[in-house]
């Protein structure tokens, strides 16, 4: 009566979906996983994993992986800047060296690497270990009983649909998760903070950069707010800066001309070359980040369970966000594992909202003190968003950064 059976659905193919993937695969559970992209995305979004990451990774012979493809951003002698125009005078610098330790707590160390480098790194092993992974495959409805949960997904280039019965199903389907919206599960907290689009860059940017090595400037054209991060550290770079969707602003009008005009503006070079990239396989060149800070009001919905940015969201400032989503995947594999095998009840599987839900709240709340503590203006009062001035913190590393 259904085309599949694997014990585990994941929806989302995300650093929270690939790495559940990897956790369940590794414990020997039949897993199947959709992604309506065609692949990753070009964009690197965050750029390093926490300590306690790598420990997740390491014991899933992650690590020798995710040494191999470290960032530009750990190379030493990086600099977080703030200036007019990337050409202009520079108003603010600070180090940004990456750590190399976090101290007693741990050995591992910080892992600078791009989020883009990291998907693929998981994909790969999820694949080895046997997940049945599939891009360009859309879950387009579900619904659960009490023996699983029946979902109808979709090649989007056959267009052929499947019926697949799991176990459970696992929402890492990002922050506008559609499986949380079907589920009616509610969002508590701060909210929007800003609507930021982004694009990635090719351009010569060896005259205004005068030598500088760039982790992070800050500039206030064409906006305040607006940020420069290296990407492959040579001739690709990351533009961001607010823009307002409440305005009735869309990414629509972000069209070719007005990016180059937007970038050579931040650059501060009226005739800069600049070819703009294509991040996703469609051909999309900008993308729109939401800076929020929301969590679910449960994580938890029967046989589906939410992870990653689909159970919360929170600013970049700490570089919490990939973390707090690759130990929820972390958390909920070893039990749905244990479900699997028999060897736990059912229940076992409640204790992943009351652990990883508290957690959540913390973290979103830390993310947002750093936001503040480094956008307050020296005057005590709130700077501009991400673009205000440099708090006590400011020189704190990529990572912090995203
Ligand atoms: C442009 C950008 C820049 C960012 N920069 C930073 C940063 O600097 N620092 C930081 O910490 N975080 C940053 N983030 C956030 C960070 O990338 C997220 O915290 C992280 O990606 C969350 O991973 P996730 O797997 O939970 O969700 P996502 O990466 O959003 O993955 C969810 C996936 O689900 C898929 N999906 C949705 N619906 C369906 C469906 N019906 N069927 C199949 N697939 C579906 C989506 O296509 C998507 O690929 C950024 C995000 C973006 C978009």
């Amino acid at each position: 009566m259904y085309d599949e059976n694997p014990a585990v659905l994941i929806v989302g193919g995300g650093l929270a979906g690939l790495s559940s993937a990897v956790f369940l695969a590794a414990r020997d559970v039949p897993v199947v996983l959709v992604e309506k992209h065609a692949g990753t995305m070009v964009h690197p979004r965050a750029r390093s994993i926490n300590p306690r990451s790598v420990e997740l990774f390491d014991q899933f012979g992650l690590v020798p992986k995710v040494q191999e493809h470290r960032s530009y951003s750990s190379r030493p002698g990086g600099l977080l800047f703030r200036g007019e125009t990337l050409a202009g005078m520079e108003v603010f610098r600070s180090p940004l060296d990456p750590p190399s330790t976090v101290g007693r707590v741990t050995p591992q160390p910080w892992a600078p690497i791009d989020q883009d480098k990291l998907e693929t790194v998981l994909r790969e092993r999820a694949e080895e270990l046997g997940a049945d992974i599939r891009f360009a495959t859309e879950l387009v409805s579900f619904e659960q009983d009490e023996e699983g949960v029946t979902a109808l997904v979709r090649d989007r280039v056959s267009g052929a649909e499947k019926t697949v019965r799991a176990g459970h199903l696992i929402a890492a389907d990002g922050n506008r998760s559609p499986v949380r919206t079907a589920l009616g599960i509610g969002l508590h907290g701060r909210g929007l903070i800003g609507s930021t689009m982004t694009l990635v860059f090719e351009a010569d940017l060896s005259e205004p950069l005068r030598g500088r090595q760039l982790g992070v400037c800050h500039l206030d054209r064409p906006v305040t707010g607006t940020v420069l991060l290296q990407h492959d550290g040579e001739r690709r770079w990351v533009f961001s800066m607010p823009y307002r969707p409440e305005d009735g602003e869309t990414l629509a009008d972000f069209d070719d001309e007005r990016c180059v005009a937007l970038v050579r503006e931040a650059i501060g070079v009226p005739d800069l070359e600049v070819a703009i990239v294509p991040q996703l396989s469609d051909g999309t060149k900008v993308l729109g980040y939401e800076l929020a800070a929301r969590v679910a009001d449960r994580f938890r919905e029967g046989r589906v369970l939410l992870v990653g940015d689909a159970a919360h969201v929170m600013p970049p400032t700490g570089a919490f966000g990939a973390s707090t989503g690759l130990a929820d995947a972390h958390n909920l594999a070893w039990k749905l594992a244990a479900v699997h095998h028999k060897e736990a009840g059912p229940a076992l599987l409640d204790t992943y909202d009351a652990e990883r839900r508290p957690v959540a709240e913390l973290t979103v709340a830390q993310a947002l003190l750093q936001m503040e503590r480094r956008t307050k203006a020296p005057d005590g009062k709130p700077g501009g968003g991400q673009g205000g001035k440099p708090g006590p913190d400011a020189g704190r590393p990529a990572a912090a950064e995203g």
